[in-house]
């Protein structure tokens, strides 16, 4: 199976204020050009594009392609569980949503703390542990935006899982917030395949700032800047699939020319990328080193260094409505204070080898991050 996905999050719009509106002929085309190319694998969701993702591609591709001649992925919204019945009804509708009689990955979506704690309550591992086992899902798994010390619990509690779908970029791979790469770590040593998905940061790292766009351009003038971030996720062991969420046909091209024939990231290159990671971070709004000499003392427990890496990647994403720092600071937020929390007593800024005013910061953060 080629590496590259075509994620149904983020889909070609006729109205840019409605997520329900889609662009359906361009999608048409795209589903039909991915195919032509020998892709075959798609991800969607329940309540992706207001609820209609599941529908939009039972249109464009189900109806339209024999069930052999695509991989469909989709996710129980673990966030919308109020009770076990409800598993049932929901993977019904949404084989109905699909047009398929079974799926290929079926993912728990989004888990974390909270809804762990659902999904354990629930019993929605031993559901979707027999769907697979009557046929109805060929291989399970789940999505996850959490920190390293509960994939591994979740892992170790749930050893049969067949995937894991992780947030992997080359920008978060060692932020102290999104924490890639102990999240990868922790997938591989439990043996799981990974699906990465954000590979390009929602479109943050196909618009990289000017310097780092030149330094890619003299490195290979004819591969556009996503192509590095793709190929980034893409070359890591045990990733067997890239999503990647294609909103037009320009992006879609793009994608298929480095994908089509992948080629793993040379040394060189990796060192290219090693240089636009670090000339990212220092374009970066609050320079914290993510030392922690702060967080001991803090009265009120706020995780400082995760609170700014947070908003210094929201500061480096182009933004569109949903932001996944928001759900990252919220899932810290239920086992820690808020930033605004703060009490303002300057523990932290005494201990700042960086003389960072970290009080002001904070207020910048809880604006930012803080619904
Ligand atoms: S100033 Fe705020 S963040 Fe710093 S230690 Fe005091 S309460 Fe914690
Ligand atoms: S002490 Fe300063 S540099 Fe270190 S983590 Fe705290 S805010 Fe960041």
């Amino acid at each position: 199976m080629k590496k590259l996905g075509l994620g149904c999050m983020r889909l070609p719009l006729t109205d840019p204020e409605n997520p329900a509106r889609v662009d359906i002929p361009q999608v048409i085309r795209m589903v039909d050009l991915f195919l032509a190319h020998g892709f075959t694998y798609f991800d969607t969701a329940y309540m992706y594009h207001s609820f209609t993702s599941e529908n939009i591609v039972k249109e464009v591709l189900t109806s339209r392609y024999p069930r052999d001649q695509y991989v469909l992925t989709t996710k129980m919204p673990t966030m919308r569980l109020k009770e076990k019945g409800d598993l049932d009804r929901i993977f019904d509708e949404q084989l109905a949503n699909c047009g398929v009689s079974y799926f290929d990955y079926y993912l728990l979506h989004n888990l974390n703390t909270t809804h762990y704690e659902i999904a354990q309550r629930l019993d929605a591992f031993a559901f979707i542990r027999q769907k697979k086992q009557a046929g109805q899902v060929r291989k399970i798994g789940f999505s996850y935006h959490d920190g390293p010390e509960l994939l591994d619990r979740i892992l170790t509690e749930h050893p049969y899982m067949d995937v894991v779908q992780l947030q992997i970029n080359y920008l978060d791979w060692d932020s102290v917030g999104i924490q890639s790469r102990k999240c990868y770590e922790v997938a591989r040593r439990h043996g799981k395949d990974v699906i990465v998905m954000e590979p390009v940061k929602g479109g943050a790292l196909a618009n990289v700032p000017e310097d780092v766009a030149r330094l890619f351009a003299q490195a290979a003038p004819e591969m556009s800047a996503a192509s590095w971030a793709i190929r980034f996720a893409a070359s890591l062991d045990g990733v067997c699939m890239v999503l990647s969420g294609m909103s037009n046909m320009e992006q879609l091209v793009d994608n298929i020319s480095y994908m089509e024939h992948f080629q793993p990231l040379s040394e060189a290159e990796r060192e290219v990328i090693a240089q636009a990671v670090s000339w990212i971070n220092a374009s970066t709004a609050i320079p914290c080193t993510g030392c922690n000499y702060c967080t001991d003392g803090c009265p009120v427990k706020i995780p400082i260094p995760t609170y700014f890496s947070l908003y210094n990647t929201e500061m480096q994403s182009m933004r569109r409505g949903f932001s996944v720092q928001q759900v990252y600071y919220e899932n810290y937020a239920k086992n820690h204070s808020k930033a605004s929390a703060c009490m303002e007593c300057g523990q932290c800024e005494a201990q700042c080898p960086q003389h960072l005013p970290v009080i002001q910061w904070l207020k910048k953060v809880a604006e930012v991050l803080e619904e």
